[in-house]
């Protein structure tokens, strides 16, 4: 029986996988990928990740202002967001959520050049008046955190909820706070980066969270996996980086199915429900 594999958080509209677009949505098909939520980071990026979805069926589009965006949002970033959300019925909420880690770096790092960083109160409020809306239009949210856990739990606490849940991506946070979030709705979705040797307790959470609330990511193009288990090498981007392709969704399938000691058939199914039912 062929396995169905769905991508819960990607971003396929980025600079570094445009150029393969053709190439990519071709193995995509081949290797059985049937749904893909494509994340759109700010404002700038919303109608891009619109007119991918009307192109590709197989794409989910998320709307949403990420915490390293929320510095240089527009006056009317929340009416827009409401706007785009309206005219995508099937869309979710997403990337939001909290960032300590980006507060730490200096102002003349690459990785900020431009931006205006928002302070955690800042991005409290963006998070929160985007899970609002979430809840309010019973759309998923697609939650980054980073070393920001227990305020991030503070805010799903007391904050409307969406009924369907949410996703916190590429879960990195303490095994003692899974349960709590898993009270109030949460999902969790692995990738090939907690792999890493660094990541050693990360990746044994992945061991124990519910299996109905287990979802699976590449976030492509970023965190490509290293040797063997890049089974879909691209070339590196203009800067120098490497690349993940997205069809490398199937690779993470199996290196999760290993790690839970079910065959990847038992498994893929599963996560197919979990998918349908957080994101439609
Ligand atoms: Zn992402």
């Amino acid at each position: 029986m062929p396995v169905n594999f769905y991508d819960a958080h990607q971003h396929f509209h980025f600079d570094q996988l445009t150029p393969h677009r053709a190439a990519i949505v071709r193995d995509l098909q081949a290797a059985g990928v049937k749904g893909v939520v494509v994340n759109g980071t700010n404002e700038d990026e919303w109608p891009v990740v619109a007119a991918l979805a009307k192109e590709f069926p197989w794409v989910v589009p998320s709307f949403g202002v990420h915490p390293w965006d929320a510095g240089n949002r527009a006056a009317d970033w929340l009416p827009q967001l409401r706007a785009v959300l309206e005219s995508n019925p099937r869309a979710g909420v997403g990337e939001i959520g909290l960032d300590r880690w980006l507060l730490e770096l200096k102002p003349d790092d690459p990785r900020v050049a431009g931006l205006r960083v928002a302070p955690l109160a800042e991005q409290t409020e963006v998070f929160a008046a985007q899970l609002a809306l979430a809840a309010e239009l019973n759309r998923a949210p697609s939650i980054h955190c980073v070393q920001a856990w227990g305020a991030l739990h503070e805010v799903l606490k007391q904050a409307p909820r969406p009924a369907r849940g949410f996703l916190i991506h590429g879960y990195a946070g303490p095994a003692e706070m899974i349960r709590n979030f898993t009270e109030l709705g949460a999902h969790y979705s692995f990738n090939l980066q907690l792999l890493e040797p660094r990541h050693k307790s990360r990746l044994e959470n992945f061991r124990h969270i519910p299996v109905k609330r287990l979802l699976v990511e590449t976030d492509a193009p970023a965190k490509p996996p290293a040797g063997e288990l890049n089974r879909f090498p691209l070339p590196p981007a203009a800067d120098g980086s490497a690349v993940n392709h997205p069809a490398n969704i199937t690779v993470a399938y199996e290196q999760l199915a290993i790690l839970r000691h079910v065959p990847l058939e038992t498994l893929a199914p599963q996560i197919e429900q979990n998918f349908h039912r957080l994101f439609g």
